[in-house]
């Protein structure tokens, strides 16, 4: 489509947008001096969605007038409220709905499939990641292979970009399996890479895996509810991820789990049991037997914190509502208006390392004009109620989210860019 760079476009495109409505379910930051918050982080932080804050109080209200009663309440009990999320979470990841689970947070629930997918032997013990892996990422795995008593230096096989590039190509990727694949036992990488927004050929590294019978467990931490997930049909091993950042549940929520329908048989599976992932209809005899509940519930250990829920399941409704498939529309289109923007105003000296051919939401920018500091760009920025992030070295990270931004989102970030740029060179 061709963009046009005024405000009066990006208020025709607002206007014709089918889900322009949703902006006003969300709580938006406060004004600074007169200026409306341009908010661009909802990778990192999702805006509170009205709905959210009022599960959150009915939950409260349950506690407060039911006590334990509120585990048998009619409306969402606690007993089988993160059941309540398990629709909308397979739809998102394209899932069905026993290969999901809504528990814990990200890293935990890392650790916790790791315990089960992670089965090394002294042949095959590594781990692959990707050089540029979240940390809590690299954390996780290299602690998993220590644990299991081997060494980090050795156990942990990185994925690389090439030489001056920041993009993953998945040959580098098969290349390095056709070389070491029959040390590695786990490949654990990213849906979506935080840094540059890339997002990467998930079915190309289940098939990888298969390949060379390594498991697969993908962090879908940037993916889910901001790019296609096809989960059950490309069939990782595992997945997880958090839902804080695009799907909107607020800090610390509680996040999510995959397991391949495959391994939803529990028979043979290394496990680590809580009474949560005992069989749902005898959980309360108390036996002393552990009697397996069927699919990724059987992950599950403890009582479901609900008032971490509420909000995630608040989110989902709303993207149940939306649909995956419009919200995607709406969000390349807003992506490529900002990339529009950026590149026909300030080309010269700004660019991207998020490739156009494989991105979500995000784009992450990097100032090419070597006399601009980026980090004083990026302050500038704040101070005019901007909202990005900030990557070390040297990346300003933005992402539209199409649930609540605009384009006239878009089109203030070009016009405070422009402002916070002619700051930089005064
Ligand atoms: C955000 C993010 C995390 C955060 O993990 P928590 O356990 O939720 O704090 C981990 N990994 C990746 C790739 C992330 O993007």
């Amino acid at each position: 489509m061709r963009f046009e760079d005024s405000r009066e476009f990006a208020a025709s495109l607002d206007q014709a947008d089918p889900l322009a409505r949703y902006r006003e379910q969300f709580n938006f930051p406060l004004f600074r001096d007169g200026r409306a918050p341009v908010y661009l982080v909802g990778n990192s932080l999702g805006l509170q969605p009205k709905l959210a804050a009022q599960y959150v109080e009915e939950e409260l209200g349950k506690w407060k007038d039911h006590a334990v009663g509120g585990f048998f309440h009619p409306d969402r009990p606690w007993l089988t409220c993160a059941r309540s999320c398990t629709a909308g979470l397979a739809e998102l990841t394209g899932a069905i709905a026993s290969e999901v689970v809504a528990m814990n947070t990200l890293t935990v629930n890392l650790h916790l499939l790791m315990a089960s997918f992670y089965r090394p032997t002294n042949e095959r013990y590594k781990i692959v990641i990707e050089s540029q892996a979240f940390p809590s990422d690299r954390y996780a795995a290299a602690s998993q292979i220590r644990m299991q008593g081997y060494d980090t230096d050795v156990g942990l096989l990185e994925w690389t970009p090439r030489n001056g590039e920041t993009r993953l190509h998945i040959e580098d990727l098969a290349a390095l399996l056709e070389a070491h694949g029959d040390t590695v036992a786990l490949l654990l990488l990213p849906g979506v890479q935080y840094y540059t927004g890339q997002v990467i050929d998930m079915a190309a590294v289940c098939e990888l895996g298969r390949k060379h019978r390594c498991a697969v467990g993908l962090d879908l931490a940037h993916a889910i509810g901001n790019v296609e997930l096809a989960l059950h049909d490309w069939a990782p091993d595992f997945a997880a991820w958090c839902s804080y950042k695009y799907l909107n549940a607020g800090p610390g929520a509680i996040g999510g789990a995959f397991v391949a329908e495959k391994h939803c048989n529990p028979e043979n599976l290394r496990q680590l049991h809580g009474w949560w992932g005992h069989d749902e209809s005898t959980r309360f005899k108390m036996a002393k037997s552990f009697t397996p509940a069927k699919g990724a519930e059987l992950w599950q250990m403890s009582t479901p914190p609900v008032l971490s829920l509420a909000p995630v399941v608040a989110s989902l409704q709303i993207f149940q509502e939306v649909g995956l498939a419009a919200l995607r529309e709406k969000s390349k289109k807003l992506t490529a208006y900002v990339a529009w923007l950026i590149a026909t105003r300030f080309g010269e000296r700004i660019g991207s390392i998020t490739p156009e051919d494989a991105r979500g939401c995000q784009l992450s920018l990097v100032v090419k004009d070597k006399s601009i500091n980026g980090k004083a760009l990026f302050d500038r920025l704040c101070k005019l109620n901007v909202t990005p992030d900030w990557r070390e070295p040297d990346v300003i990270r933005i992402a539209p989210a199409p649930l609540y931004n605009s384009f006239g989102d878009a089109f203030e970030f070009a016009e405070r860019l422009d402002l916070a740029l002619s700051q930089s060179t005064s």
